[in-house]
């Protein structure tokens, strides 16, 4: 059977895509991005049992060799989060498209659809597939938020089952790019932001904005010459750096300043992005 790490689900959220959604998020990346503001999500547990003695209320326990979390009891003080050293949670659930629905069931009457996000969801693309089939089968759109890595071409039948992918294009100089992302290379998320403009299916796009670490002017005018005209169609958030959550050595870093954004703002509404906007 087909099965995800669950690092959490939100019944309802009006910050992931259009309208209300019930939002998914997989545990698992292939990329560390010095801004990630959940950097927990990043890496799967190895049950090294480091934070278990520091959880105040007794939620963590070691079974065998495997670290044993009880939702019953957690108060969510994200203890063991702080002190874990390989950016990962013990608050995960691995659980199959079935499980996961049966979770999102009792919010349809209040969504539009789901949100499936991360860490990086698109390295599970069964459990997508099967979780959008079922989602699909009971009226609810299925959005995919992704650093791009993954080729979408690869899975035709995954994005027939999806409504639109909310691409974060993280940087446009690949050595930029690698240095932010420590990942190898960007030409994915080029070769993916000129597919999913194609097969239109490309719901948003997000730029986190930090002079000096993000080459923001290059990427605001290389997706404008990537996908042409769909720039008025498409929605663009310039999201402002904020330093809340961040591990490591941006973890001081202050935010740009309201001229930078309103700068970037104009020079996106310059290159067609009729809908762009500064979060
Ligand atoms: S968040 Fe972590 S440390 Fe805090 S109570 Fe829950 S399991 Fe324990
Ligand atoms: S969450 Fe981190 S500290 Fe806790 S057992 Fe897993 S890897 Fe170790």
């Amino acid at each position: 059977m087909t099965r995800a790490p669950v690092n959490k689900i939100i019944p309802l959220s009006l910050v992931d895509g259009p309208g209300n959604r019930t939002s998914i998020f997989l545990q698992g990346c292939n990329v560390s991005c010095a801004y990630c503001h959940n950097p927990e999500t990043q890496a799967v547990c190895n049950h090294c049992g480091i934070c278990v003695s520091g959880c105040p209320s007794g939620a963590l326990t070691i079974v065998g060799s495997r670290v044993k979390w009880d939702p019953e009891i957690c108060t969510l003080c994200d203890q063991c989060i702080k002190v874990c050293p390989t950016f990962a949670s013990p608050r995960v659930r691995s659980m199959s498209p079935e499980e996961v629905f049966q979770e999102i069931q009792k919010n349809i009457p209040f969504i539009r659809g789901i949100t499936v996000s991360g860490g990086e969801c698109t390295l599970y693309p069964n459990f997508l597939k099967e979780l959008f089939a079922i989602a699909n089968e009971n009226g609810l759109t299925c959005l995919i938020d992704s650093n791009g890595t993954t080729d979408f071409t690869r899975f035709p039948e995954l994005m027939q089952l999806c409504n639109g992918v909310m691409l974060d294009v993280k940087a446009w100089d690949e050595q930029v790019y690698k240095k932010l992302t420590e990942g190898p290379t960007n030409s994915i998320v080029k070769k993916n932001l000129q597919y999913l403009a194609d097969c239109n299916k490309l719901e948003e796009l997000r730029i986190v904005c930090l002079p000096g670490e993000v080459d923001a002017e290059a990427v605001i005018s290389g997706i404008a010459q990537t996908i042409g005209e769909k720039a008025c169609s498409v929605r663009l958030k310039l999201i402002k750096f904020r330093r809340y959550g961040v591990k490591g050595r941006l973890q001081n870093t202050p935010s740009p300043d309201d001229i930078y954004m309103e700068k970037l703002l104009q020079l996106a509404v310059g290159f067609g992005f009729e809908k762009a906007v500064i979060v």
